[in-house]
Parts: C-alpha cells; structure tokens; sequence
C-alpha cells in the first residue's frame, strides 16, 4: 500500500489536532508537514505534541510555502481566507488538497473549482461518512415515498453554534428537494410560530435544537398516515470528521486534476 503524504494546515485548531490523531493512527498515511498561523504560540512546537499523541518530528511552522511539496496532500480545515492562500501554494506546488473548511461564498467557490483545474481537490461541508450515506438513504426514501409523506428535517447543536439550521441540515435538505424534483428555495420552512394553518404536503420543514455540547445530530422525518420514517445521524466527536478526511486524503492521493466531494469517495453522488 502506498504511503499518502499529509500536509496539515491550522495544526493547533480542534481539527487539525483531530487530523494529527487520525493520520497517526492511519496505517498509510504520514503526516510530514503542519503549519498555523504566524503568531500562533504553537508555531516551533512538535505537531505530534499538541495533538497529544507524543513527538513526531514535525515542527509546526507559519511558512506553507516552504512546507508543502510535490506529491503531498494538502488537509484545510482553517478559515476560507487561509484556504485562499493554501490554494495558490498547493497550485504552485503540484499538491492535492482535501477542503473541509466553511463559509465560502459564491466566489470562493469559484476560486476552488479553478484551482481543480490543475490539481484535485476533494471539497466538502461535511466529511462524515455516515452524514454523507444519510444523504444518499434520505434522497432514496424520499423518491420511494415521494408525495405520500410530510418531511421534516430536525437537527441538535450544541450551544456555542452561531448559524441555523446548520450547513448539513441545508445540504440534506437540499439532497431531499433535489430527489422529489422541488426547489428548496420555494418550498423549505423553517420554524413555525402561532397560527401557521395546516402544513401543505409540498413543503420541507427545518426545527433546530441548541444546547450544551451536542457535536451534531440530524434527522429526516418522513411520516405518513399510518406510520413514520426516521433516519437519524448523530456524530458524538469530532474524529468522524477527520477519519473522514484522511480517507478522502488517501484517495485523492494519486488523481491529476478535479474537483469531488465524499460521494467521488464514497462511490456515489451526494450533490
Ligand atoms: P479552529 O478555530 O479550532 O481551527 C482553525 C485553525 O486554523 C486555528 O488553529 C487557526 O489558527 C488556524 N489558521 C487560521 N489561519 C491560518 C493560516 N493562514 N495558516 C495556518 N493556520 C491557520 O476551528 P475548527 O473547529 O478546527 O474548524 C475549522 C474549519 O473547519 C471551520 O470552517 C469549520 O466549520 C470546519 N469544519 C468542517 C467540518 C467538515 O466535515 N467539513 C467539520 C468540522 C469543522
């Protein structure tokens, strides 16, 4: 089995820490670069330190442009204006990347399917394998069971999230409509208050939950008359994001060039 060589940048952030366990754990993988911010006081550390996993010889530096090589796998889970820069160096460096950071907006998103014109790049809100088989299982249900079911989409956050529903929520949301032929934007509803009148079959509900330090949990409701669907997801660390991601980094590892997402890795199309 060949040897994937990972680049992990935003080293000290919670994912990237997660990232370091996973790759350390990996029977293929190698972790040979980390980088954070400049004034990062993680900057000079060894990478395998702050992940807590022991020394690894890896030395966190601010400098990606000396840090990433030819061959290399670059993993980004920072913030879209450090993606940016990350995208230009993997470019210039014939490296591929696996991008899990969010927030993009529409130019953002064009910038990264630029840059997957000359190097492959796997981009994707959520690198859960089970959120991305979810997505699949609910479009699924959703054509069997088509205009005979009311669907609901509720999802659990914990406390500190700032957006709702959440991006996965959206994304399943949007898996659902896409398979039924409805377009989310005239059909979704989120939240319901006061006299709403009786719900119209068409129509897709979202209910969000904040509390404590749920890391994210998601259902599709599909009920009928007589009995009800539920496909539920509950990620409980955030290791399943970066098993993820390392499986992602492992595939991309020998493509040339374009842009996919967990269903390329998965084996089928979640988008
Ligand atoms: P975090 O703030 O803990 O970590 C981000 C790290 O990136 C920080 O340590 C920061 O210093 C570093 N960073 C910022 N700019 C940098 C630069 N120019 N060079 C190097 N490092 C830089 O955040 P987090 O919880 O780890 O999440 C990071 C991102 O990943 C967010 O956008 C989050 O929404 C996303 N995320 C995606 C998934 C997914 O499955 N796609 C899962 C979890 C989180």
């Amino acid at each position: 089995m060949n040897e994937t060589r990972i680049a992990v940048v935003g080293a000290a952030g919670r994912m990237g820490r997660m990232l370091i366990q996973a790759i350390h754990a990996h029977p293929s993988a190698r972790l040979v670069a980390a980088t954070e911010q400049a004034h990062s006081p993680y900057i000079g550390h060894d990478a395998g330190e702050v992940a807590g996993v022991g020394a690894l010889g890896v030395m966190i530096s601010s400098e990606a442009s000396k840090a990433f090589g030819p061959g290399q796998v670059v993993i980004d889970f920072t913030q879209p204006a450090a993606t940016y820069v990350h995208l230009e160096l993997a470019v210039a460096a014939g490296c591929s990347m696996i991008i899990g950071t969010t927030g993009f907006d529409l130019a953002g998103r064009e910038r990264i399917r630029q840059a997957s014109c000359s190097i492959p790049i796997v981009f994707a809100p959520n690198f859960s394998v089970g959120v991305n088989l979810m997505f699949q299982l609910a479009a699924e249900a959703a054509k069997a069971l088509g205009d005979t079911v009311d669907i609901e989409i509720i999802e659990a956050h914990h406390r500190h999230k700032v957006d709702a529903p959440s991006g996965t929520a959206l994304g399943l949301g949007q898996a659902i409509a896409t398979a039924v032929e409805r377009d989310l934007s005239e059909v979704a509803v989120y939240g319901r208050e006061g006299h709403t009148g009786a719900r119209e079959r068409s129509t897709i509900g979202f209910s969000t939950v904040r509390g404590g330090d749920i890391v994210g949990d998601h259902t599709a409701l599909f009920a009928g008359d007589g009995e009800r669907l539920e496909i539920t997801h509950r990620a409980s660390s955030r290791m399943t994001f970066a098993l993820g991601a390392v499986r992602a980094a492992g595939w991309v590892a020998d493509k040339k060039s374009g842009l996919f997402d967990m269903g390329d890795i998965l084996g089928f199309k979640t988008r």
